[in-house]
């Protein structure tokens, strides 16, 4: 790939490292890098000050310019862009290479590849299948959708190391261009989402199926047992199942509340997976069968697997541990912006719960999660945000005598302060809001912080009670 003075427009720089990544890579290459992105030079400016340092990339922000399109050599695309962009297709027109970070990733890795997808829990299951690894002494490389570019480090990658992929379905649809799949793929569930970019629930499917596409028998596909879609998802690899139940089939299944047994051609394996994970959760529980399942394909040793599992702490903002004070615990799920993860979050624990709840108003609809508050039973909900009002009516119609107690707050600092005061040792005060952040708070990283402060420090609160 000799990109050596090569015209290369970069179209979408955003926030998440892919279109920074990019931009490194090409200029190690000596391409003449253009950057152009709907947004504002000031609303990009954490990702053009990694850029500072950089010389000569030519920047066109708040907007695109046909040449960048029409001339280019190549232009390489974010995963964010619509495929019917009319720049993109000026691009095709006039008969431009189009790539994205991904596929040139891809095209130049030589190293093997676990990828994990899934609508659901893809950063917890990548992380931990890249710790197992990691602990097996193989250098082993971690990045795609969860934030890092490998792109800039593709160079230092060798043959016989491994690379673990988060790959999100935008970066599928491009990938199956190329006619490439990982050698293993993880699958951790499948729901409705994203259905606003494509279009219907078919395709969103079939862009996550990629990930399968073009696999041969000697890969593997490792399929959610208990999710009724992806467990027949086709593949031309070898299928293994992760589930909450053994069934008999090949795969990592749990067989009681401690073990799980991996069988794989006619051999098993025992595994006390629950018993070494530290995470809470069900949920949980499912993202580490599928990482060991991966292992277990690969051969990792028990030794390995342990020491991944055990050592593995939540990423940040879900449903992170963040602080104990005074016997109780604070648990930041900020990342949790839609009903559904706020309910998977109050399943998560046998202990009372005070919740955090409420924000932004994306317009879901928030019957379940106040019929799983009440059902939990949750011990108090302080209520944030624009939902804050709605959430409460909805709480009235399931619990009309108030067994939940509950509070409409003007601030986080105000709700965390009331929900300080209802609770007591032994108590689990969970931020799971159920909504996006907009509202009060700059994002979901800004509110996961503010708490984790709050958290840290509310050993004084509770000393000036
Ligand atoms: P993703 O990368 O797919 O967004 P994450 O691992 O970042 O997933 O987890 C995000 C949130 O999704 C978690 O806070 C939790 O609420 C929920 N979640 C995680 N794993 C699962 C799972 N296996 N099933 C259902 N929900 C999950």
């Amino acid at each position: 790939m000799d990109l050596q003075d090569r015209r290369v427009t970069v179209m979408g720089l955003g926030s998440f490292g892919g279109g920074l990544g990019a931009v490194q890579f090409l200029a190690q290459r000596g391409a003449q890098v253009t950057v152009t992105d709907n947004r504002s030079a000031a609303e990009l400016s954490e990702s053009l000050a990694q850029l500072a340092e950089i010389p000569s990339i030519t920047y066109h922000l708040g907007g695109h310019q046909r040449e960048d399109f029409s001339t280019a050599d190549l232009v390489v695309v974010s995963p964010a862009v619509p495929k019917g962009n009319p720049f993109l297709r000026l691009a095709i027109d006039s008969g431009v290479t189009i790539s994205s970070e991904m596929n040139l990733f891809w095209e130049l890795n030589p190293a093997c590849v676990i990828a994990v997808t899934g609508s659901n829990g893809k950063s917890t299951t990548t992380a931990m299948t890249h710790a197992i690894l990691n602990a097996t002494g193989r250098t082993c490389w971690l990045g795609g959708n969860i934030g890092r570019s490998l792109l800039p480090h593709v160079a230092e990658i060798r043959p016989e190391d491994v690379v673990v992929l988060e790959l999100s379905s935008f970066q599928l649809e491009d990938l199956d261009r190329l006619q490439r799949s990982p050698h293993v793929a993880i699958i951790t569930n499948f729901s409705a989402n994203h259905l606003d970019r494509h279009g219907t629930l078919e395709n969103y499917r079939l862009a996550k199926q990629a990930i399968l596409h073009w696999q041969t028998p000697t890969d593997f596909a490792i399929l959610n047992q208990d999710d009724a879609d992806v467990v027949a998802w086709p593949t031309r690899g070898r299928k293994l199942f992760f589930g909450l139940k053994d069934m008999g089939g090949e795969g990592l299944f749990l067989t009681g509340q401690r073990s799980a047994v991996f069988r794989f051609a006619g051999r098993e394996r025992t595994l006390t997976v629950p018993k070494w994970l530290s995470l809470p959760g069900i949920h949980n529980l499912q993202n580490a069968l599928a990482a060991t399942c991966a292992a277990c394909a690969l051969d990792v040793p028990d030794a390995a697997i342990e020491s991944g599992i055990r050592g593995y702490k939540a990423l940040p903002h879900r449903l992170e541990l963040v602080a104990e004070v005074s016997g109780r615990q604070f648990y930041n799920d900020s990342l949790a912006t839609t009903p559904e993860s706020a309910i998977v979050a109050l399943a998560a624990f046998e202990q009372p719960i005070i919740l955090f709840a409420g924000g932004y108003d994306k317009g879901s609809d928030l019957t379940e999660m106040a019929r799983a508050i009440v059902a939990k039973p949750v011990k108090a909900v302080a209520l944030m945000g624009t939902t804050g009002p709605r959430l409460n009516e909805l709480l009235d119609l399931f619990d009309p005598e108030q067994r939940v107690r509950r509070t409409i707050c003007e601030s986080f600092q105000a709700a965390f302060s009331w929900a300080v005061s209802e609770s007591q040792p032994g108590d689990i005060l969970l931020l799971s809001p159920g909504c996006a952040s907009y509202d009060w708070f700059r994002n979901f990283v800004d509110r996961g912080t503010q708490f984790r402060e709050m958290a840290l420090d509310s050993g004084q609160l509770m000393a000036s009670e």
